[in-house]
């Protein structure tokens, strides 16, 4: 993207950009403080490992970025846009065009088969039926996949149920991609094909991704590493 700052600096700006999020919970009579002012800039292309204990505001931290949630504070820009300030109408229209989630469990619907649990989101997001199809049957190549397409979900297996579920998050070529430990469910073999396929999707698409993992050897692999402390983000070496 050639905004005023890449050619005055030439230097392409974040994709994300989170400034001063902070973030508290409601506890009995007070509240209780999770995110005290993370700043964090993610870059096209950049796949970061968010790791930290269980607790620490990890998924506050993505739903929040991924505007299903509000800081208190703070300002969340995606693309160049400030979201602060967007109703709902607008944070909706984002979320859908250009944030995929991918979850811990796989949450795809039951009743339809894989390439039709693709093809929903591209139609919502007003892509005609045929090039939904044909879209949704490309992903599901990509993840190797091509011959689960007209399975559902309890016709596949775990890390097959999750390939389709991370092929669905990137149907509508989003600018970023969120991952609340996405191979969390599966066995150490499992995961591991998981998250190649994964890295491969966000190589190849050029999307950015902030991947919440417990596994160190993943979180290894990845280009950044940042975890939480204190409510606040910290870039690993
Ligand atoms: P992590 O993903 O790192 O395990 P979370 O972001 O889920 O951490 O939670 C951080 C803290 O915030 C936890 O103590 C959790 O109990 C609390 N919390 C999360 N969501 C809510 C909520 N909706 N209401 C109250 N407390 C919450």
């Amino acid at each position: 993207m050639v905004t005023m700052e890449t050619l005055i600096t030439g230097v392409e700006p974040p994709i994300l950009k989170l400034d001063g999020i902070e973030k508290s919970y409601k506890e009995g009579e007070g509240t209780l403080p999770i995110l005290k002012g993370c700043d964090f800039n993610l870059f096209a292309g950049e796949i970061t490992a968010l790791v930290a204990p269980s607790g620490a505001g990890k998924s506050t931290l993505l739903h929040i970025t991924g505007l299903l949630e509000k800081p208190d504070k703070g300002e969340i820009t995606l693309g160049g846009r400030a979201c602060g300030k967007l109703d709902d109408k607008a944070r909706t229209a984002i979320r859908r065009n250009d944030i995929g989630f991918v979850y811990q469990f796989h949450h795809l619907l039951p009743e339809f088969t894989a390439v039709e649990n693709l093809m929903i989101p591209m139609m919502i997001a007003g892509v005609d039926k045929k090039e939904a199809r044909k879209r949704g049957l490309e992903l599901l190549a990509y993840m190797r996949l091509e011959k689960r397409a007209s399975h559902t979900p309890a016709e596949l297996s775990g890390g097959e149920r999750q390939r389709v579920a991370i092929a669905r998050a990137v149907a509508n070529a989003p600018k970023v991609l969120l991952a609340d430990e996405p191979t969390g469910n599966l066995d150490p073999k499992t995961s591991h094909y998981v998250f190649e396929a994964l890295e491969a999707l966000v190589r190849a698409t050029g999307l950015a991704a902030i991947i919440a993992t417990h596994n160190h050897e993943l979180a290894r692999r990845m280009d950044r590493r940042i975890t939480l402390e204190d409510g606040k983000i910290i870039e690993l070496e």
